[in-house]
């Protein structure tokens, strides 16, 4: 049976996700925006977009409490740029009109557009490691990208521009600042729905 990767629908960059999602095969995506859409769920994106947008919209349509529970649930949640955002445990830089509560599915902390204003959107090669020794270069699309940094000691990095880690998982959390949706190269999704397997079979 197909796994079915929702996307989450509200705002931002979710339809690219979804057509990448549609590639993979054995997989359907389906876009989500209603509390009661993720109880069948394998696995949930959060996609790129604004995360204070995100912030006000979550708690407005009662999808932040979901979203908590679908994590608590070990099923594999991915958030992209602004959707890395909203999952990670600390947020660097205050904005004084909306206060961002991050989901905290990954122990690390975040400076949003931490890579400057004068630097809003670059790509640049990122060096993915997704298997022990198997190195690959996969095309970082940074759009006014997040920076992680304070890493929790159970946080792994996956993905590197340079020295600095741009893609990382916690449990059955995976961020990257970039947005892998924007190429061609489904590798990062084939990951993540990778990921959905091994949770299925530790439920087993
Ligand atoms: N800077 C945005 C934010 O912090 C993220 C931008 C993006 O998702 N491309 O919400």
């Amino acid at each position: 049976m197909a796994m079915i990767v929702g996307v989450l629908g509200i705002q931002g960059a979710y339809t690219r996700h979804v057509e990448m999602l549609a590639r993979l095969g054995n997989v359907s995506p389906r876009t989500v925006r209603f509390a009661d859409e993720f109880d069948d769920l394998d696995a949930l994106i959060i996609p790129g977009g604004e995360s204070t947008t995100f912030t006000i919209l979550l708690e407005r349509w009662g999808l932040r409490d979901r979203i908590i529970a679908f994590l608590n649930s070990g099923r594999p949640i991915w958030g992209t740029c602004a959707g890395a955002v909203v999952l990670c445990s600390r947020i660097l830089d205050r904005n004084k009109e909306v206060d961002i509560k991050p989901l905290c599915a990954v122990d690390v902390a975040v400076e949003r557009n931490g890579f400057g204003r004068q630097v809003d959107s670059f790509e640049a090669d990122v060096k993915i490691e997704l298997a022990p020794g198997g190195s690959a270069i996969f095309n970082g699309v940074f759009i006014r990208a997040p920076r992680f940094s304070e890493l929790g000691k159970a946080v792994k990095a996956l993905g590197w521009l340079g020295q600095e880690p741009v893609m990382i998982e916690h449990g059955n959390a995976l961020l990257t600042s970039f947005h892998p949706e924007l190429t061609d190269d489904t590798t990062i999704h084939r990951y993540f729905v990778g990921k959905l397997a091994d949770a299925k079979e530790e439920v087993v």
